[in-house]
């Protein structure tokens, strides 16, 4: 019997549950298989096949059932026409910016995003491929509209940006766009579809790091590519089938199965982060915090107009203390572990320290160290009373509050 629960009707909790699984035709499981291999039988006279196809089971790094699967239940998620899944979210952003640009383009960015999209258009492909780029504080429109050129191609957003969670405003930014005939692509990692729906705002494209969020387990790489077809049968023959960015099939899998609790485990990060960062700007020990959710957020208003119902898990904040008592912070810590990483069930805390190159980017609180962390799912109590205890071994608050 075919299933149900695809289309637009069923709410974001039912189609995080139904939508890519269906029963498997051969064994009738109720849960479709992980399929581990790598060819596919060819027909009778294969001669005239076209190898690079997306569009025939011939080889696993041209199409897979099990990333088809989760590119149905992603592109529902964020309200896109079609998705493209990858081995990480890197392999997602590169192979969007690979597939659409051409030497001789101009693209713009945000001033704060992931690493990866900092040193692929200020160092790779301005260096060695001749695209034009600008970094731009993009939680300020107009400053976009002021380096528009004939050959802008993309502007590519991040909000909330990684690390200082800066956040842009979708909607303007698509209208400022689509005005002088650019494309928009939002990397959407801090939020989720839960959270915030890029495409319904009017972005093209939207970048996911599956390894994020997603999964939100912390056991598997991948990332997503969500916007319109015509686009995205570029993506996947280029970044996919040439360039090779395939994720495995039990990476898919993993994150399917990770992908039915989004919105479950979205409203705990949710309320975790906002007691959390509620907390941390209480204690005067703390130099700052950094949280969409807080008022004290430059951009709170917009935040709370494009993200509901929450503002993710994501904070950073910094201490009135020296360089190494940062550290000693981290090493009392029992419940929060010292990686890098976000998104995951637990929670995560790293130390960026004063070396940032991209320091000049960013809002005067970070030139001094401060610390990202992903609030995890775990009791709201003991991931407070954790910071508590840790500040209170390195003197920073009395032992007896
Ligand atoms: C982690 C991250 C990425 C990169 O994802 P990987 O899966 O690690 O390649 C991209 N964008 C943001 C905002 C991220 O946090």
């Amino acid at each position: 019997m075919a299933k149900k629960a695809y289309g637009k009707k069923y709410g974001f909790q039912t189609r995080a549950v139904h939508t890519g699984n269906d029963v498997d035709s051969e064994t009738g499981a109720i849960k479709r298989p992980i399929t581990m291999a790598n060819s596919y039988e060819l027909p009778y006279d294969p001669s005239d096949m076209n190898w690079s196809s997306a569009d025939k089971s011939i080889y696993t790094r041209n199409g897979g059932n099990n990333q088809k699967y989760l590119q149905e239940k992603l592109a529902s998620l964020e309200g896109g026409e079609d998705c493209v899944v990858l081995a990480s979210g890197v392999a997602a952003l590169s192979g969007l910016f690979f597939s659409l640009l051409k030497s001789g383009d101009h693209v713009i960015f945000s001033s704060v995003t992931y690493i990866a999209v900092y040193r692929l258009f200020n160092e790779l492909l301005n260096n060695k491929f001749n695209i034009e780029t600008s970094i731009i504080d993009t939680t300020d429109p107009e400053n976009i509209k002021k380096v528009l050129k004939s050959n802008t191609r993309l502007i590519h957003i991040e909000t909330p940006g990684n690390p200082t969670l800066m956040v842009s405003d979708i909607k303007k930014i698509a209208d400022v766009a689509h005005a002088n005939n650019v494309l928009l692509s939002v990397d959407n990692t801090f939020a989720s579809p839960f959270n915030q729906r890029p495409i319904e705002l009017g972005a093209d494209f939207v970048i996911e790091s599956l390894t994020k969020y997603i999964n939100g387990h912390g056991d598997a790489l991948g990332g997503a590519i969500i916007g319109k077809k015509s686009y995205l049968d570029t993506v996947r023959a280029q970044a996919q089938i040439n360039l090779g960015g395939v994720i495995s099939p039990f990476n898919a899998w993993l994150i399917m199965r990770g992908a039915v609790t989004l919105p479950l485990r979205m409203r705990q990060h949710n309320e975790n982060a906002q007691k959390v960062a509620e907390y941390l700007e209480s204690l005067s020990c703390v130099r700052f915090v950094a949280y969409p959710g807080l008022k004290s957020h430059k951009e709170h208003i917009i935040a709370r107009a494009q993200m509901a119902p929450g503002f993710g898990g994501v904070l950073s904040f910094g201490l009135n203390a020296d360089h190494d008592t940062h550290n000693k912070f981290i090493s009392q810590l029992k419940v929060i572990t010292s990686a890098v990483s976000l998104g995951h069930d637990e929670s995560l805390i790293v130390f960026l320290g004063e070396n940032d190159e991209r320091q000049y980017l960013y809002p005067e609180e970070f030139h001094k160290g401060f610390f990202r962390f992903s609030v995890g799912i775990e009791d709201t109590e003991d991931i407070i009373d954790d910071l508590r205890q840790a500040l209170t071994k390195v003197k920073l608050l009395n032992a007896d509050i």
